[in-house]
């Protein structure tokens, strides 16, 4: 019958995935949704007992309602922000790169943990499109991390190099967003 060879060869096809290793994950493109899906890779992470961290490399004028939810998962989830406002907002590029530089180095620290699962940087890609850390030092500690640990990279204009040396990328594509309506930043949907 049909379906059942299409199952056949659906088994066969499953069988044939062996491998198991930590993902590189990049969401980018110019639609809504790349963070929150992070986070929703997090809660996955966590609801299976396992640890995650984030660090945001460029943090909004707001703070978050995720991160409150997040951190309640007490010992499982480490958060870090960076501390600073949006370049835009700074018009500050000196203050900005020592910012992502501080980011980068409370990244690294954890790309070099066995016990995280899941390392979210988010909008990492920001900052490299903007040079304000070397691709060469982020992609080197990519590839030196842990065999089994997962990391998902947000944020638009991934480069290249980065899609290049990712396992799975997914670009959130712009079909129609709110705020071309006139519609402001609301709580619970933004932030
Ligand atoms: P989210 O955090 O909602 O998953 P995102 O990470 O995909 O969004 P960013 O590029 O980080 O989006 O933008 C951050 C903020 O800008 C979000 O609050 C989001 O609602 C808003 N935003 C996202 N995409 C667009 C867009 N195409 N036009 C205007 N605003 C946007
Ligand atoms: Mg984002």
């Amino acid at each position: 019958m049909k379906m059942e060879r299409r199952k056949a060869v659906q088994d066969e096809e499953v069988a044939s995935k062996t491998v198991e290793k930590g993902l590189l994950i990049v969401h980018t493109g110019a639609g809504k949704g790349k963070t929150t899906a992070a986070f929703g890779l997090l809660l996955r992470t966590v609801g299976r007992g396992r640890k995650a961290a984030v660090v945001q490399f460029i943090k909004g004028a707001w703070s978050t309602g995720e991160r409150t939810v997040l951190e309640g998962f007490g010992p499982l989830v480490e958060w870090h922000t960076m501390g600073e406002g949006f370049t835009w907002d700074t018009q500050d590029r000196a203050r900005d790169v020592a910012a992502c530089c501080r980011a980068w180095e409370v990244a690294r620290g954890l790309l070099a943990r066995e016990d995280l699962s899941l390392v979210v940087l988010d909008e990492l890609n920001i900052a490299l499109r903007y040079d304000y850390l070397p691709l060469d030092e982020v992609l080197a500690a990519f590839a030196a991390r842990p065999a089994m640990q997962h990391v998902v990279v947000t944020g638009r204009n991934a480069r290249p190099a980065l899609v290049e040396a990712a396992d799975l990328v997914t670009e959130m594509t712009l079909v129609k967003h709110h705020f071309a309506a006139g519609v402001k930043a609301q709580e619970g949907i933004e932030f």
